[in-house]
């Protein structure tokens, strides 16, 4: 049996429309039929083979996929058929090693990654361990609940790793997929919220979801506009901005003793400077997306409505369209595939 799918047979160039076979549930698997696959900025830079860790081609991109279960393997008992589940890109960790043990199954060393090293999303059917998969609460249609298996998680756990304390700055750079979801979190956090982009359409967007004040970096020092709209700089800093500037603008922004959190995952390497990490006492550290908890912490958000994906939909077959405007930042919010017909 086979289905359609969207493939990338080679880095660099467009993904490739085309049938693949549709996976079977071997024991301890299970096979969820399509209905919603968000596009995230990763599964650009996964087409492009862009960072060290390459996937083998060919492989199918998507870690924002939400489906219904349509088989079960031997074993299985945690999910049944019809279940609603997503296929996030922590697709399955180890389970024993200390990272797991220690509820950090996102770093384990023997991790995969949905859309990347094993097949994702960009297809009717995807193959999943249901150990790993998020499970999707009663209220929250496939397409709403897309984003926030990567962009939603990402993002709160990220915040959650810059230890602001309601009442206090976070400022977030980058407010694409991740960061205009990152403003809602912070916002349901009781966070202060500087949004910076370079775009006056995504900067207009953000203060319409709360952002406290905002900042286009093309137009002024990103760093020295934050410090003084927050009276010194932010508590927590979240970079998203898939663009090395950021990163360094980033750490200008933030408050003495504050935390700088790296997320976006531009390929290369930034200078940090020295004397004022040093002597501000700046904590910079790197989130991956979050663990099964985190999942489930931040699915409930958006069952009591504090957070709500902007979604556009588009059909499959649009990938390619897709991927070129998410390359010169023309998606407003995030695009979700459609997989349901009308
Ligand atoms: P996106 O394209 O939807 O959004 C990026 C936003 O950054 C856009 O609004 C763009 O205008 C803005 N931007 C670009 N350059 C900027 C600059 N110099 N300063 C401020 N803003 C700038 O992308 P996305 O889907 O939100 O993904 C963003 C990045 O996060 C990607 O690199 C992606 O791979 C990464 N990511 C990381 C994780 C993780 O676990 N760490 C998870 C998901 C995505
Ligand atoms: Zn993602
Ligand atoms: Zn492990």
């Amino acid at each position: 049996m086979k289905m359609q799918a969207a493939v990338v047979e080679a880095f660099g160039q467009p993904l490739v429309l085309r049938e693949w076979d549709i996976p079977v549930a071997g024991p301890g698997q299970i096979v969820i039929k399509t209905e919603a696959c968000g596009v995230c900025h990763t599964d650009l830079h996964a087409a492009n083979g862009d960072w060290p860790l390459k996937p083998g081609l060919p492989f199918i991109p998507g870690h924002e996929a939400i489906g219904k279960v349509t088989e079960v393997g031997a074993g299985v008992t945690i999910v049944k058929e019809g279940d609603r589940v997503g296929v996030p890109w922590l697709y399955s960790a180890c389970g024993h090693c200390e990272y797991c043990l220690n509820a950090w199954e996102t770093v384990c060393p023997d991790a995969k990654f949905g859309g990347y090293t094993r097949n994702g999303g960009f297809a009717e059917y995807i193959l999943a361990d249901p150990n790993y998969v998020a499970h999707i609460p009663n209220g929250l249609a496939p397409s709403e609940a897309a984003p926030l298996i990567c962009a939603g998680i990402t993002t709160y756990k990220g915040l959650k790793q810059t230890s602001a304390k309601p009442g206090q700055w976070v400022a977030i750079s980058g407010c694409g997929g991740l960061g205009h979801l990152a403003i809602q979190y912070a916002k349901a956090m009781g966070l202060l919220v500087c949004a910076v982009d370079i775009d006056d359409g995504k900067l207009t967007h953000a203060k319409a979801l709360g952002a406290d004040v905002i900042v286009n970096a093309k137009h002024e020092d990103p760093a020295a506009a934050v410090k003084k709209s927050t009276g010194g700089g932010a508590h927590g800093v979240l970079i998203t901005a898939p663009s090395l500037i950021a990163f360094k603008q980033g750490i200008g922004m933030a408050r003495k003793l504050g935390t700088c959190v790296l997320v976006g995952l531009p390929p290369g390497e930034f200078p940090v400077p020295l004397f004022d990490v040093v002597a501000n006492c700046i904590t910079v550290r790197g989130s991956f997306v979050g663990t099964r908890a985190d999942m489930a912490e931040a699915l409930a958000f958006a069952v009591d409505g504090k957070v709500r994906a902007d979604i556009e939909l588009q059909p499959l077959s649009a990938i390619n369209e897709v991927f070129n405007r998410l390359r010169h930042g023309d998606v407003p919010a995030r695009v979700v595939l459609n997989f349901q017909s009308a």
